[in-house]
């Protein structure tokens, strides 16, 4: 892979502006001089380590068959400002105001061309060969976009480029097309993706300080596919949200903890029961760990032997809707696991925020989750990773492959029926790598039916609605976070595999070729 490269369209770095949390505790550094040196210190030492040959990712804990590579987290983490679960350090410079941007209606949208006038000196200008917006539009040529501060300040067509323009210094991707930057709506980011049972299990029973670098390669491998923020689903000892809590970025991650669970049913690898004699809203209420939301486990899993089978609601809608409830009481919106129809039927009919997988759910839930704008997080690429698997292994496959022609055929109907959804890939689960799996699971939105412009929304703006994040929109007054992949849009999704360019916030955190 090649080596990180930080650069800068934003000479003020604003991470906090993306992913803001409350709940941290910010102390502030003020000059820009000593975030650029320490910034350069981090680099410096990153370089060396990878000069030095040392790998960030724990030999004990590898899977086989990928490379390995220092992340930048791993490089922090052997810092003196490793991260910890005390105070953090933010880098917060002045936070300028900046343009409200209300999230817009879901569905697509026209997209808007607005003329920008350059300053001299603090704006640049990105030259994009093709630009998908993420309204779900059609995709653009020739387009210009201007960045000041880290927000975008305007775009419009390469023929109306302000007088001046050309003066600027112009990072040139003509020849690239540039989209949002991508939302991973659900991962595991403790788990591997790899199905060798063994490494899971090790994985399982790592220490808190393995388990932490393993998170660090997951969060640049993410990265280095263009998913600038990820949504974690929950962990058996809830090592994600403690990781979160430190991490100074740039990946804005967003975790759930350890689910909620009935006691003997499944969810064990991810959460707990409510203590003996406790219900569920009540343990949500007394429970000391807070997430960023609530994940709630309402089915088991589907069956992989026995097509179609339905597991029965693991809370009943008393249950459910008073843990929905003491969650909001809390503030945490709650994503469900669910598959079936009436389990998903109880946690649609409880307020819940999202459905996680969903399969076998059925027509009349999509049709009650369109009414509500309840989203769902499909997952479809768990079913092919594990037809995958069984037909690498010697297992028949056929009831996960047709496990997967239903999902499919439900994400067609939930794209009629104008269901808003948001791509998550469960990465973490056997077969299904970090930050790959998005180009898999983008490439069945579009088997189901989604066109390219329409499947970016529910890999941007959808799942960054998820985490509380202004990017997912490349529009005037948003952040400048964008993922710039090489040739005309054709190329998509597969040239995710090798990004161009991805910007945070103005920031360049990537760069190949
Ligand atoms: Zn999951």
């Amino acid at each position: 892979m090649a080596p990180l490269r930080v650069d800068c369209l934003n000479p003020e770095p604003r991470y906090l502006s993306r992913c803001a949390k409350p709940s941290r505790q910010i102390l502030p550094i003020q000059s820009g001089a000593v975030f650029m040196n320490l910034l350069a210190r981090i680099l410096n030492r990153f370089n060396r380590l990878l000069k030095n040959g040392v790998s960030g990712r724990d030999p004990a804990l590898r899977g086989s068959g990928k490379c390995s590579h220092m992340s930048p987290y791993a490089a922090l983490s052997k810092s003196p400002r490793a991260l910890a679960d005390g105070p953090i350090l933010v880098f917060q410079h002045p936070v300028k105001p900046r343009p409200s941007a209300a999230p817009p209606a879901p569905g697509p949208l026209a997209p808007q061309s607005k003329r920008v006038s350059i300053d001299a000196g603090d704006t640049q200008t990105i030259r994009a060969g093709w630009l998908i917006d993420g309204r779900g539009g059609p995709v653009r040529q020739n387009i210009r976009i201007a960045v000041k501060d880290g927000i975008i300040a305007g775009l419009w067509d390469a023929p109306a480029e302000p007088e001046g323009a050309a003066s600027q210094a112009i990072p040139d991707f003509s020849g690239c097309t540039v989209i949002p930057g991508l939302v991973d709506s659900h991962v595991h980011l403790t788990m591997r993706g790899s199905p060798d049972e063994g490494l899971r299990k090790r994985l399982r029973a790592a220490s808190y300080e393995s388990i932490r670098r393993v998170i660090g390669d997951h969060l640049q491998d993410h990265l280095n596919h263009g998913v600038v923020a990820v949504r974690d689903g929950g962990g058996m000892r809830g090592y994600a949200l403690r990781c979160a809590r430190g991490y100074p970025g740039p990946v804005c991650v967003r975790a759930a903890g350890r689910a909620w669970h009935r006691e003997g049913r499944y969810g064990r690898l991810i959460g707990r029961p409510p203590a003996e004699g406790l219900g569920v809203a009540e343990a949500i209420r007394q429970d000391g760990e807070r997430g960023d939301h609530l994940k709630i486990v309402n089915s088991g899993l589907n069956s992989l032997t026995e097509y179609g089978k339905q597991t029965a609601p693991q809370f009943d809608l008393t249950e459910m809707s008073a843990a929905v409830k003491a969650a909001a009481e809390r503030g945490l919106s709650v994503m469900v696991h669910a598959n079936g129809a009436e389990p998903v039927r109880v946690a649609v009919a409880a307020g819940c925020r999202s459905i996680e997988h969903g399969f076998f759910m059925g027509k009349d839930n999509l049709a009650r989750m369109a009414d509500k704008g309840v989203v769902w997080v499909p997952t479809v690429v768990t079913m092919s990773a594990y037809a995958r698997i069984f037909e690498q292994t010697g297992r028949n496959p056929d009831v996960a492959r047709r496990t997967l022609d239903h999902q499919l055929d439900q994400l067609a109907i939930a794209r009629r029926l104008g269901v808003t959804v948001a791509l998550g890939t469960d990465s973490g689960s056997p077969g299904v790598e970090h930050g790959a799996a998005v180009i898999e699971e983008m490439q069945l939105f579009m088997q189901a039916g989604y066109s390219l412009p329409e499947a970016i929304p529910c890999a941007a703006v959808h799942g960054a609605r998820l985490t509380g994040g202004e990017f997912g929109l490349i529009e005037p007054g948003r952040p400048a976070t964008l993922v710039i992949v090489e040739g005309s849009p054709s190329t998509l999704p597969e040239s995710l595999k090798k990004v161009r360019a991805v910007f945070i916030d103005g920031i360049k955190h990537v760069e190949t070729g």
